[in-house]
């Protein structure tokens, strides 16, 4: 069985949804094809619902009248049959009663909220699952909150996996008997009573991986606008290549450094089982993509080389630490107290530096420290990575690294406490050049192989 993720952008208009249809087409056996609203229509629920908030209902219902001409054009632009259009003109007739009663309610509750926003994957699904019967392809169309089950956290909601698994194999198994090909909604799901919820935003990759741990699907792909993960950032290096494979460790530490593909949190169900996961492209099907697995197979030393500005470096030193036990523990306990996450640490014997993204409470921090110990702050940094689970065993790195970077100046630097990520930290305005000498080193000659692919 494979689950197959189609984002807003796969599904944005006619020739999309026909593209989607021709990819489902090309893979075998049991599919499960679960989808995203279609491109840009949750910001505009988003809208709607900000502007019943502001007491607005006119524009609500003008946005609410907006999506519903972007339904009824593609359902016009795939040529579906006249029961669809009423169809969606009827949902859309509810929308607005709901709309209607909530301003005279005069609050939108989290709960209005996800049953306005689940009119996106609704919609979607049904205009996706009728371009499949007019292509004459025979596929089940499920509402997926028969099967999802989550607690009644909305718009966060979380999932209760065992309900899910067990209305998983009863409703999808039997729809799978009927037909080889199911369509359901990524994002939504329901609580015990019934009541709709949504996963938070983004969450149809979530979905997708929910459904593939619970049904033990052999692979998920997410099939979106992008070739897949690059080494670097095509924006700053002319040469990235295509990641092959990434383990999901490795994913995780690019994600940090905002990887914006795909959110490892989100695949965390479907790694758990092993079961891999691509990042395919809708608009370039041929390219291998990217897949992520539990544990990698290549010893590929370096796959990628990632970076962050934004990065403030606090050195904290103190004559007191010295031989002195319970110096570490103040200065986090600091941290603690003002809620601020720390990324990179490296310590001497009387000193300790640290990394933070977070300036909201730098000046009430710093205050804190000065009772203790004398502090200075760098501002303008940045933390330059370089990631693969092949750094932990395999010599020279470091000294290739830090080779090519003669000139530039390093402030900070950490091999991770996951040992797949050689990290060091540079002033803002060094990053271009750095990434690219780093890039070069580790990627220039690369040809395409079993873990890289060229992108041209
Ligand atoms: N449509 C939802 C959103 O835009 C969920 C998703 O596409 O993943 O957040």
């Amino acid at each position: 069985m494979t689950i197959l993720k189609f984002g807003g952008t796969s599904v944005q208009n006619a020739e999309a949804i026909r593209n989607v249809i021709s990819i489902v087409e090309t893979r075998k056996g049991k599919r499960i094809v679960v989808v995203s609203a279609v491109a840009g229509v949750t910001n505009k629920l988003v809208n709607i619902i900000n502007s019943l908030n502001a007491e607005n209902l006119h524009q609500a219902l003008t946005y609410s009248d907006e999506l519903l001409e972007k339904h009824l054009n593609i359902a016009k632009e795939l040529n579906l049959k006249s029961d669809v259009f009423e169809f969606i003109k009827n949902k859309f007739i509810e929308l607005q009663n709901l709309l209607n009663a909530l301003d005279v309610l005069g609050e939108v509750s989290p709960k209005s909220k996800d049953m306005i926003l689940s009119y996106g994957e609704l919609l979607s699904s049904f205009l996706i699952y009728n371009a499949f019967l007019k292509a004459k392809k025979y596929v089940s169309l499920i509402d997926i909150r028969t099967v999802l089950k989550t607690d009644s956290n909305y718009t966060e909601a979380n999932v209760n996996f065992k309900e899910t698994k067990k209305n998983a194999e009863n409703i999808i198994n039997s729809a799978l008997q009927q037909n080889d090909i199911i369509i359901t909604q990524g994002f939504i799901a329901s609580n015990a009573q019934g009541f709709t919820t949504t996963l938070g935003r983004g969450g149809s990759d979530y979905s997708a991986s929910i459904i593939a741990s619970v049904l033990k699907a052999e692979k998920l792909e997410i099939w979106t606008d992008v070739d897949g993960i690059l080494t670097s950032d095509p924006r700053i290096v002319k040469e990235t290549l295509l990641i092959r494979e990434l383990s999901y460790t490795e994913a995780s530490e690019l994600a940090f450094f905002g990887a914006k593909v795909l959110h490892p949190k989100t695949i965390y169900p479907a790694v758990k089982e092993e079961i891999p996961v691509w990042v395919l492209n809708t608009f370039n099907p041929f390219k291998s993509g990217t897949k992520i697995v539990s544990k990698t197979s290549t010893k590929k030393m370096i796959k990628a080389i990632a970076f962050r500005k934004g990065t403030i470096v606090i050195n904290i030193s103190s004559n007191r630490m010295l031989g002195a036990y319970g110096f570490l523990s103040s200065v986090f306990e600091i941290f603690k107290k003002y809620e601020t996450s720390v990324d990179l640490v490296t310590t001497s014997e009387v000193s300790i530096s640290l990394t933070i993204d977070d300036t909201k409470n730098l000046d009430l921090i710093v205050k804190e420290l000065k009772k203790f110990s004398t502090v200075e702050v760098q501002k303008k940094q940045a933390i330059i990575s370089a990631i693969g689970e092949g750094i932990k065993n395999t010599s020279g790195i470091a000294s290739r690294f830090f080779n090519v970077l003669k000139g530039i100046n390093i402030s900070m630097v950490s091999l991770g406490a996951s040992e797949v990520n050689l990290s060091i930290v540079v002033s803002e305005k060094d990053v271009e050049k750095a990434l690219s000498l780093l890039h070069n080193e580790f990627f220039g000659n690369l040809k395409s192989d079993d873990v890289f692919q060229k992108l041209n």
